[in-house]
């Protein structure tokens, strides 16, 4: 995850992110750190609860870490996921708008995008052709394939598999 490098509080030196002890002044960091990164956990919940179904769990682990980190784009494009997911699609048009506006070089949440909308027109709802070819196990690998979003528009062409 490309976060910036923690700077210790207590000697403004430069912390890697494999330890949560300061090299320089050696405090424990641990406290500040899981603060610092608790977007990111949220997420990290949110992702493994989208993996096993649980897509309203996952959104409530979203909002909490976009509450604590709005500017968060990959936590708005798992977001626009768990929406799709559920056929939301206003506000997975949103939350996937959202993250293209945070992220706008990201070619994966760019397909994310372009799916959804994709999805959203009442010619691609009702043509079942292509959501019958992807097999079901494409959601759970998306959703697995987390920050990277590497098969983000599988996930939405396999949407409708649930039920038809
Ligand atoms: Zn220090």
């Amino acid at each position: 995850m490309p976060d910036s490098p923690f700077t210790c509080p207590y000697c403004g030196g430069t912390v890697p992110e494999t330890t949560a002890i300061c090299p320089d002044c050696h405090e424990d960091l641990s406290a500040l750190l899981r603060l610092e990164h608790s977007h990111a956990i949220y997420y990290n919940e949110a992702l493994a609860l989208a993996r096993e179904g649980f897509l309203d769990d996952a959104r409530a682990r979203l909002t909490v870490a976009l509450e604590l980190h709005e500017a968060f784009a990959p936590a708005h494009a798992l977001l626009a996921k768990v929406y799709a997911h559920q056929r939301e699609w206003a506000r997975a048009e949103a939350s996937v708008a959202r993250a293209r506006e945070l992220d706008p070089e990201n070619p994966a949440i760019r397909r994310l995008a372009e799916a959804i909308a994709d999805r959203v027109t009442p010619v691609a709802a009702t043509s079942d052709a292509r959501a019958r070819v992807a097999p079901r196990r494409e959601v759970s690998q998306a959703f697995k394939a987390g920050l990277g979003l590497a098969t983000a528009a599988a996930v939405v062409l396999s949407l409708f598999t649930d039920d038809d």
